[in-house]
């Protein structure tokens, strides 16, 4: 069997000009980045404005496996299967993290014959704009300690700045760092600490921006940290937002590539699910939206996290609908929810199957909470016996919820021609009541406890000290009204990563929260939540090469 590397290396690539002209895009509207990467004018989804949007389809999945359940594998299988059957489909997904490449969850360019291109670009540095995250994070960091060096003005308190450094790669000896050390030549002492790129507040803006000015003025309203008086001090406190929105100009455009099969793939941004909103850009979905007849577009991990976000966070601030909904499921992640261990899932297991199915339910019974209409994919793997797959098709039928299996990953768009089909009926169909989980106007409290028992089936929250004090204060500085960004695991409905299956009796511990007042929400970390991951005992890097000739090796 062929790896993702060697399959992406025999395909062939459309020269970009070609994808551009295909989406009738003019000379102004794209600049190229090599052969077979541009970048779309930030420009062109107001100059589209008036346009009427295609449908719009999420996917989501069930609780993964640590591999992930191929969300995008599918997202651009689908793509693909759809302009098989002659619609105008485009694929909106998130730039990779280096960090989860070099780990352990492996690509996020999709897989098989589903893959967006070229894999190795994207997956790697791509277009800079991780890069330009970086160093826009890192310049204010370097602001904030040469202001505290020059007399501190602002009467900044180092001991409560909330400004972290950042840096993609998964890195924990850098979790916690003091800077500063050295004398009066070298500043001022104090604690920080790094996170990784993904998980910076610049990330969650750039994917929120529609344009710009308003990347601007998010980068504006950032809250770096507090005064010894406990005021909160902002980016343009330090006047420095037009610096750092120089540093993003590039970044903020989106990157047109296209799939294995040259379907149009638009790739911009890429916060976590777990510890982000976990959503490709506003610009990307909304430009998408107007170039094409559908968007699949993707959110990280399970409903409980990305489609969550996606419905209550992304779409509420890009005032966009939602069309369809995709729940992917692979008989591999709900034989783990049934019981088995990680190193037996590819052993047929229609019991603990059966048992896992308990884990889907809970997605689906979410997706009708929130009142779209949705399919079931089933992600089709080479160990999957038909036994295991029929099982689910008829569980699903039985409950007269949509199913379809998916072979997109074997067979590109040919494998997922009867998705495609079950999304349009449902993407047309009129059978939508869309209603969010939580209203601006409740509480933090009140937000997070909606999401906690509606989404992840928990009895009740638990706040600890801090967070009720900063809940407090947070509702004191006028911060209440803002959605809320819940960080959790996302192997569990719970905050517990071995609660497998669908967990029921459970509270949700609220460990702390930190403003992202220049996103527009508030984090909530809830259990162990890492900001900054750490590398497995064997990372994914230990099969990569690179040969004298420039072929790539082990790139998944
Ligand atoms: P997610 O988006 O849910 O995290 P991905 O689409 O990135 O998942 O897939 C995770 C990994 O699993 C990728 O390496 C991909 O190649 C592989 N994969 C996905 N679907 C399949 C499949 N049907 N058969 C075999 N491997 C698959």
């Amino acid at each position: 069997m062929n790896t993702d590397i060697e399959i992406a290396q025999q395909a062939t690539l459309k020269s970009i000009d070609e994808i551009a002209a295909e989406l009738k895009l003019s000379k102004e509207d794209w600049e190229p980045y090599g052969h077979t990467k541009a970048k779309l004018s930030d420009k062109l989804l107001k100059k589209l404005e008036s346009k009427p949007d295609g449908k719009i389809i999420l996917v989501t999945s069930i609780n993964p496996t640590p591999a992930g359940e191929g969300k995008s594998t599918v997202t651009v299988g689908l793509g693909q299967a759809l302009n098989k059957i002659d619609k105008k489909a485009i694929i909106a997904l998130r730039e990779p993290s280096l960090g989860p490449v070099m780990g352990m969850k492996g690509g996020a360019a999709g897989g098989g014959f589903s893959q967006v291109l070229p894999m190795e670009d994207i997956n790697l540095h791509f277009t800079g704009d991780l890069h330009a995250i970086t160093s826009a994070n890192n310049a204010l960091s370097a602001m904030i300690d040469n202001h505290i060096h020059r007399g501190n003005e602002l009467n900044l308190d180092p001991r409560r700045i909330e400004w972290k450094r950042v840096m993609d790669m998964n890195d924990r000896a850098l979790r916690q760092i003091v800077v500063g050390l050295g004398g009066p030549l070298r500043g001022v002492p104090r604690e920080d600490g790094f996170n990784i790129t993904v998980a910076s507040e610049i990330m969650a803006i750039l994917c929120l921006a529609t344009s710009l000015d308003d990347l601007k003025a998010r980068i504006a309203n950032i809250v770096i940290g507090y005064t010894y008086e406990e005021e909160p001090v902002t980016v343009s406190d330090l006047k420095v937002e037009g610096a750092l929105t120089l540093l993003l100009k590039d970044a903020i455009k989106p990157n047109l590539v296209q799939t294995i099969e040259n379907t149009p793939a638009i790739i911009h941004g890429g916060p976590f699910a777990n510890i982000a909103h976990g959503c490709n850009s506003i610009m990307a979905t909304k430009t998408a939206a107007k170039l094409g007849d559908y968007v699949v577009t993707e959110a990280g991990f399970g409903a409980d996290l990305g489609a969550e976000k996606f419905l209550d966070i992304k779409s509420r601030a890009g005032n966009f609908e939602t069309d369809a909904v995709v729940i992917v499921a692979t008989v591999r992640a709900l034989k783990m929810h049934g019981g088995v261990a990680k190193d037996n899932l590819t052993t047929e297991n229609v019991e603990a199957l059966k048992a896992g199915m308990e884990n889907l339910k809970k997605h689906i019974e979410t997706i009708e909470t929130y009142g779209l209409p949705f399919v079931v994919a089933i992600n089709k793997f080479p160990a999957d016996t038909k036994a295991e797959t029929d099982f689910i098709e008829s569980w699903c039928e039985s409950r007269g919820v949509e199913v379809a299996l998916a072979d997109i990953w074997a067979n590109g768009g040919e494998g997922g021609i009867q998705l495609a089909e079950k999304v349009i009926e449902k993407a047309e169909s009129a059978e939508r009541d869309f209603k969010r989980i939580y209203e601006l106007e409740d509480t933090l409290e009140a937000k997070i406890r909606k999401i906690a028992q509606t989404v992840y089936g928990a009895d009740d929250i638990e706040l600890s000290p801090k967070a009720k004090k900063q809940m407090v204060f947070y509702e004191k500085q006028g911060w209440g009204k803002l959605p809320v960004c819940m960080a959790k695991t996302q192997y569990s409905l719970s905050d517990d990563p071995s609660l497998l299956g669908r967990p029921e009796g459970f509270t949700i511990t609220i460990r702390e929260m930190r403003p992202s007042i220049g996103a527009g929400f508030i984090v909530v970390l809830t259990g162990d939540m890492m900001t900054m991951p750490g590398l497995p005992k064997n990372p994914a890097a230990l099969k990569m090469d690179v040969s004298n000739d420039g072929k790539i090796l082990g790139l998944f």
